[in-house]
């Protein structure tokens, strides 16, 4: 349907080779996107390039680490050397260090910012000319449920999905004029790699976050799809600032 098409757009993906990136990324290209993943792991972004051409219509990928100085602009200037522009930048790249604030170190706290919350800011700040120079563009930027709740181990981890939400409504605001709409999908438990090291250490939390879940069951990569194609596409023009959960009624859950 035209009003989904991504025909003739650039999208780039961080954390694009596995998990929700993937999920997303995958929809984007079924829709019409060439696409441009980033992420540390070459072996990870090749499987994940060959597979995106499967879908859509090009893929490449950056190996970059979003911790480090001057990625953000790489990033930009990838995607415009591969693709001519940037057009929807997708700020998925994420992780997490588990541990009781009290026992949290500030290292830790700082790595997470890093990779949640800070490179989503230099991104989209790298993405902005040339966005802008397009005439507009779509920010989709990912949260969580820590967006919303709390839990004792997820000191770093909800303080920087909780600045998400933050960022979220800034950058929409600050650039509505020029035709960029900004908003976030909050992801309830999906089964990924992220999930798998808690779901296998700590007894009981897969069958306790289940019993919560009006849709009966954990979510899936593929389940972001929908939500990045509608958040990219002229079909949400006039949708911005706003936080989504994709999480099969978690969060609305009593
Ligand atoms: P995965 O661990 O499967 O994927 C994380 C992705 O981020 C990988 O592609 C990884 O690639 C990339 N990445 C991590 N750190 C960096 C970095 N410093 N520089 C570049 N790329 C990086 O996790 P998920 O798919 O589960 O998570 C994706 C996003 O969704 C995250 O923001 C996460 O917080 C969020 N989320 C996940 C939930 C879940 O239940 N799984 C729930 C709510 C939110 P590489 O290793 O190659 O660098």
């Amino acid at each position: 349907m035209e009003l989904f098409d991504l025909s003739g757009r650039v999208a780039v993906v961080t954390g694009g080779n596995g998990g929700i990136g993937l999920g997303m990324a995958e929809g984007l290209a079924v829709a019409g996107a060439r696409i441009l993943v980033v992420g540390r792991d070459r072996e990870k972004n090749a499987t994940a390039v060959r597979r995106l051409r499967e879908l859509g219509p090009d893929a490449q990928a950056l190996a970059a680490d979003l911790t480090e100085d001057g990625a953000a602009d790489d990033v930009a200037a990838a995607s415009e050397a591969a693709f001519g522009g940037l057009d929807i930048l997708v700020n998925n790249a994420g992780s997490t260090v588990r541990g009781m604030p009290q026992d949290l170190s500030v290292d830790d706290w700082r790595w997470v910012m890093e990779t949640n919350l800070t490179s989503a800011f230099r991104c989209s700040q790298a993405a902005y000319p040339l966005m802008r120079r397009a005439g507009g563009g779509k920010v989709i930027n990912i949260g969580s449920m820590f967006s919303l709740f709390g839990a004792p181990y997820s000191a770093a981890y909800a303080a920087s999905k909780g600045g998400i939400v933050q960022l979220t409504k800034v950058l929409a605001t600050a650039w509505a004029a020029d035709g960029i709409q900004v908003n976030a999908v909050l992801p309830g438990w999906i089964e990924t790699e992220l999930t798998r090291q808690a779901r296998e250490e700590v007894p009981g939390l897969y069958e306790r976050q289940l019993a919560r879940m009006p849709a009966g069951r954990w979510g899936t990569p593929q389940d972001h799809a929908g939500i990045a194609v509608f958040l990219a596409s002229r079909a949400s023009d006039y949708v911005t600032g706003v936080s989504i959960p994709v999480d099969g009624g978690f969060s609305i859950s009593g």
